[in-house]
C-alpha cells in the first residue's frame, strides 16, 4: 500500500510521448495506490472548464476511470492551471485541494504544496500571481470568447519563457526563509512540493527539529514520482 505524488507533468500538445507515459501511469502504476496527489501544474494552461483542449480529454477520462476504480485523486492547483474549477473537478471525478493543505501521511502530519509561493525572490512573479488569483480577474478572463483565451494564454507563455531565460537560477528557487515561514504556519516537520523541477529530498534543523522538505521533479523528458508508504518515502523516476 503506498501513496503517490506527482506535479509539474505540464500536460501538452507539444509533448505527446508525457501523455502517453501518464495514460499509462494512471492505468497501471496507480491502479493499486491508496490515493493519488497531483500537486499542482498537470496541465501546461487551463482555459477554463467551458474549454477543455482535445488534447487533455483522454487524461480526464482516465483520471475518471482511476477514482472510478476507487483510488481518491486529490489535485491542486499550479501556477499554469490555477483556472481549475469545480467543473474541471467533476469531469475527472477528482477533489480539487488548497494550497497548502496538510494531510496526516502515515501518521507523519505533512504540508503539500505547489511550490511556487516559497519563491519570494521572484517579485515579478509574486505579483503576476497575486493578480491571476484575484477572483474578479479570473471572473473576467472566463468571460472572454474562446480565442481571446487562446490568445492570452500564447502571452503568458512568452512572457514566462523571455522571464525564465533571464533570471537567475537562484530567484527561480524557493526562499530558505518563506520554507521556514511555512513550516512554522503549517506546524508540522514534512512538506512536499513541486513547481521548481528540482528533485531532492532535503532535511533541515527548525530549532532542533528536523524537518524534511521533499521536492517533486517534472514531466518534461519523462515520468517520476514520489512513493510514501508506512515505511518511508522515495522518489522515483520512470524509465
Ligand atoms: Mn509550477
Amino acid at each position: 500500500m503506498s501513496t503517490l505524488f506527482i506535479s509539474d507533468l505540464h500536460l501538452s500538445a507539444e509533448r505527446p510521448h508525457i501523455t502517453a507515459i501518464f495514460l499509462d501511469f494512471l492505468r497501471v502504476r496507480a491502479r493499486s495506490a491508496e490515493a493519488l496527489y497531483i500537486l499542482g501544474d498537470l496541465f501546461e494552461a487551463w482555459l477554463g472548464d467551458d474549454m477543455v483542449l482535445p488534447e487533455y480529454q483522454e487524461s480526464i477520462t482516465a483520471l475518471h476511470e482511476l477514482s472510478d476504480s476507487g483510488v481518491p485523486v486529490y489535485i491542486m492547483h499550479g501556477n499554469r492551471d490555477f483556472l481549475m474549477q469545480e467543473g474541471f473537478a467533476q469531469m475527472c471525478g477528482c477533489t480539487l485541494i488548497e494550497d497548502p493543505t496538510t494531510i496526516d501521511l502515515y501518521g507523519i502530519p505533512t504540508v503539500l504544496m505547489h511550490g511556487d509561493t516559497l519563491c519570494t525572490d521572484d517579485i515579478a512573479y509574486q505579483q503576476f500571481r497575486g493578480t491571476v488569483r484575484n477572483p474578479g480577474w479570473q471572473r473576467e478572463l472566463l468571460a472572454k470568447t474562446r480565442q481571446e483565451r487562446l490568445a492570452l494564454a500564447r502571452q503568458f507563455r512568452n512572457m514566462s519563457k523571455s522571464e525564465t531565460s533571464t533570471k537567475a537560477e537562484i530567484i527561480m528557487d524557493v526562499n530558505p526563509n518563506a520554507v521556514i515561514d511555512a513550516f512554522k504556519t503549517s506546524n508540522v516537520a514534512r512538506m512536499i512540493h513541486g513547481h521548481t523541477h528540482r528533485p531532492a529530498m532535503h532535511d533541515l534543523n527548525l530549532n532542533g527539529v528536523t524537518a524534511q522538505r521533499i521536492v517533486l521533479g517534472d514531466w518534461y523528458t519523462t515520468g517520476g514520482m514520489l512513493e510514501c508508504s508506512p515505511e518511508g518515502c522515495e522518489l522515483v523516476t520512470f524509465g
